[in-house]
């Protein structure tokens, strides 16, 4: 982003799209058509405060796309919402259901509330009348629009969505698949609550698993390590950190909203979330040296930088300072299109949000699986599973007289529970997505980035199930 011009979210979204239209040949009307926002929803509503006093709440659900059914997307509670950003946000949920061939089109929605600044009472009155206003518009349903957790949103939020709806809705069989996020009491899916920070460590383990993209980066092969820093602890942040650490590597710094702590012998997520909780703040974690700037980090010597926190936030004024060799967007629109012209100057690589945090959402579709099929993952096949397995244990063990050990047997004798397979639908959707992306950009050399060439896939996609529709004949 340039400073003198004001920043429009949208606008960064449509630049990135043309850029990857150029390598389509679709109709220019049907690539304006899956552009476009197709319905946006503006509401005003009172809350009364604790304190008696009452004060008017701006809130907004986009649905940028129909061409699937329902349309899906998070909603978000923050004091920055506005209707450019919940229509970027829209925009991008539609390109990256279609990469990662979650049968949804694009929504999102945001309420303008800094969520720290309202008890938790008037949150549940907030979401409650929230959800009543979108039920009143026809905006949320399982079958019409289904939104989930995002920035400042959580299971807590979605359990009074669901159960708001649900008494709007009476008898309706599949009330539970309006909203996904849920906790697992109230119709959620377990896996759910790490899913977008595990998609973002399978994706960037698959690219570091790619032997001529190491190379050009100058990079050893494998996640194991490698040093990371992760703007943002959040839960997205939060589950990166420790999907990351977890595996090999070694996060050397964190930021959030007021700084960020840095040790070079690597941090532990959930010793800084404790730390967090007891002071307030991050800074000043044993051990760590405190950097006074949140954006410092960004600027930081390492491997790969995870943003997971908001938009814009690598731009035109500093995208020259990065020095990370890959950049993990974690976040929705962490860098804009000016920041991606320098990292292509520079040789790095910005494995781009639109897949790489599809994660949640396609969880998400997994948990609304699970409600229109009113059965838990695993509950048919599980005692079968371990039956067999046994079985075939017990053969092999008698025909060569040896005994498996314990830790063994039990690896193999287990059956498949929810978290296992939500787990190895998520990897399988990651890889394939990663693989596919990176094919398209093999196959071109004249497309300039990785973002390019995930758009060119999802713009392929949502214009060939146009074409499927029989929407324009
Ligand atoms: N808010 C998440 C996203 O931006 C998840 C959306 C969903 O699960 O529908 O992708």
């Amino acid at each position: 982003m340039s400073s003198h011009q004001p920043y429009s979210f949208f606008k960064s979204v449509e630049k990135s799209f043309d850029k990857a239209a150029k390598f389509t040949s679709f109709d220019p009307g049907i690539l304006e058509q899956i552009k476009a926002c197709n319905s946006v929803y503006q509401m005003r509503f009172p809350l009364k405060r604790d304190d008696g006093s009452v004060e008017v709440i701006e809130a907004y659900r986009v649905q940028h796309s129909h061409h699937k059914a329902p349309c899906k997307g998070g909603i978000r509670f923050s004091d920055e919402v506005n209707q450019d950003e919940v229509m970027a946000l829209a925009s991008l949920m539609t390109y990256k259901c279609a990469i990662v061939n979650v049968p949804f089109g694009g929504g999102k929605g945001g309420i303008k509330i800094n969520p720290k600044k309202y008890s938790v009472y008037e949150l549940e009155k907030i979401t409650r009348r929230y959800t009543s206003e979108l039920v009143k518009k026809n905006f949320i349903g399982p079958g019409i629009d289904v939104p989930a957790p995002d920035y400042g949103t959580g299971s807590r939020e979605m359990a009074w969505i669901v159960d708001t709806y649900a008494s709007l809705k009476p008898g309706e069989i599949d009330a539970a698949g309006c909203v996904t996020g849920k906790p697992v009491t109230q119709g959620g899916v377990r896996g759910r609550t790490e899913a977008t920070g595990l998609g973002v460590f399978f994706g960037i383990r698959e690219v570091c698993n790619m032997p001529d993209v190491m190379k050009k980066l100058g990079l050893e092969m494998g996640i194991k390590g490698k040093t990371v820093v992760v703007q943002g602890i959040g839960n997205v942040g939060y589950h990166c950190a420790k999907f990351f650490r977890e595996n090999g590597a070694t996060v050397i710094c964190i930021a959030e909203h007021d700084g960020a702590v840095y040790n070079p012998a690597g941090l532990h997520e959930e010793e800084l979330i404790q730390f967090r909780n007891k002071n307030g703040t991050i800074l000043n974690f044993p051990g760590s040296t405190t950097l006074p700037k949140n954006s410092d980090a960004l600027e930081l010597e390492c491997d790969i930088l995870i943003p997971a926190a908001l938009e814009n936030v690598i731009n035109g004024d500093n995208a020259q300072r990065v020095k990370a060799k890959i950049i993990g967007e974690a976040a929705n629109g962490p860098c804009t299109p000016e920041a991606d012209e320098v990292f292509a100057q520079k040789g790095i690589l910005c494995v781009p949000d639109m897949y790489l945090n599809a994660g949640g959402v396609t969880v998400s579709y997994f948990e609304w699986l699970k409600n229109l099929s009113h059965v838990r993952y695993g509950r048919m096949e599980k005692r079968f599973t371990e039956n067999q397995n046994a079985r075939i244990l017990g053969q092999m063990e008698d025909l060569t007289g040896k005994k498996v050990d314990a830790d063994e047997r039990a690896y193999i004798m287990h059956g498949a529970d929810e978290v296992d397979l939500v787990h190895s639908g998520l990897e399988e959707t990651m890889i394939t997505a990663t693989r596919e992306i990176m094919e398209i950009w093999n196959n071109n050399p004249n497309i300039p980035d990785m973002r390019t060439a995930a758009y060119v896939n999802a713009i392929n996609k949502v214009a060939t199930s146009y074409g499927e529709l029989g929407i324009f004949p």
